[in-house]
């Protein structure tokens, strides 16, 4: 249930509304727009009566949201969520590009790594130290230490740091270091570590599951918002389907759906979306001009050498290409690329 109030709504009205859904036994949601306060009702909506709150003062609508999610919906809030990661703001005008190597492999790798970014204008890097491979064979990340050499990378180039997190025990280390933390495919769906992240002071990237539908993805971001994190950005990675001569299969339709649904930023992965290195740059431009707020894109000094990736990734040379031709992109639908000064 969402109620919006009337714009001549006074504080008090708004805390009169507050109180009677309270009283019912449910949780109220508010967001403060520039001119409409509307309140989201979470709980069972049976309890209320329509009528009668809509008559409450200064009530203009009373509104069932038949979705199953009501915080990630453009009805709850009609404007576009900007969400600050280290002061770069995901999901307004800008276009914010994320880049570096799948692994954190080491000190000098990550260094170098981070500076190319940096110079081609990325502003925030990436990097995992904790690695959810098929194999238990593969390299597995280098965990805390790995951690550590993204904090010495952030230091170094001042680019935000965003890196993954497999664990809900591990989320208060991974945020100490992170500014932004991943929950990946694979862990789309794991509750409990939505839950630990939902009560963290730290915006969170939400990647689409490779299987999951569109209304699965907006209940995993509802995760986070009802429990209290409201910086959510979502990611679109690719979907399994039938073809073969890619990893997986971008589905760039996901981009224009989420922005008429949702008002949650959301960005692109080419490098998992498709699996080659070939096809990122072509993809990278679609993303943006079918709308997404950023990219997130694999970047590996020395791509053959890759610890986990390799096939995915550009080459400093590539990225620097990628980043003009996004720019000309941005601008062709009316936004602008966020970059490194
Ligand atoms: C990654 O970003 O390195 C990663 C493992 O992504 P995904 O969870 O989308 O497979
Ligand atoms: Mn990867």
């Amino acid at each position: 249930m969402i109620i919006v109030m009337e714009s001549r709504a006074t504080q008090e009205d708004v805390q009169n509304v507050l109180e009677r859904i309270e009283k019912l036994g449910l949780k109220p949601h508010l967001s403060r727009g520039t001119e409409r306060t509307i309140i989201g009702v979470i709980g069972d909506e049976r309890l209320i009566n329509r009528e009668q709150l809509s008559l409450l003062p200064h009530v203009e609508n009373v509104i069932p949201v038949l979705k199953p999610y009501k915080l990630a919906s453009r009805e709850f809030q009609p404007a576009n969520s900007i969400v600050d990661v280290a002061g770069v703001k995901v999901g307004g005008e800008e276009v914010v590009i994320m880049a570096g190597p799948c692994s954190v492999e080491s000190e000098d790798q990550l260094m170098s790594t981070a500076q190319a970014v940096k110079s081609a204008g990325a502003t925030l890097l990436r990097g995992g130290a904790y690695k959810p491979r098929t194999s238990p064979y593969a390299f597995q990340g280098l965990g805390e230490d790995g951690l550590k050499i993204l904090a010495k990378a952030r230091e170094a180039t001042g680019l935000g740091i965003v890196t993954e997190v497999m664990e809900s025990s591990e989320v208060e280390l991974v945020a100490e270091y992170a500014d932004l933390l991943q929950v990946g495919a694979r862990n789309m769906q794991n509750t409990k570590l939505l839950r630990s992240l939902s009560k963290l002071a730290k915006p969170v990237l939400l990647k689409r599951n490779f299987s999951a539908t569109l209304n699965e993805f907006l209940m995993s971001a509802e995760y986070l918002l009802s429990g209290g994190n409201s910086r959510v950005i979502l990611c679109e990675r690719g979907i399994r389907t039938f073809v073969e001569y890619s990893r997986n299969t971008l589905d760039l339709n996901i981009v224009p759906a989420v922005k008429l649904l949702s008002h949650l930023p959301i960005i692109v992965d080419p490098s998992h979306g498709t699996g080659r290195h070939d096809l990122i740059l072509p993809m990278s431009r679609a993303a943006i001009a079918a709308g997404a707020d950023g990219l997130i894109i694999e970047v590996h000094p020395r791509p053959d050498e890759a610890y986990s990736d390799g096939d995915q990734s550009l080459t400093p040379a590539t990225f620097r290409e990628l980043m003009s031709d996004v720019g000309k992109i941005s601008r062709a639908v009316g936004r602008r690329l966020k970059v490194t000064p």
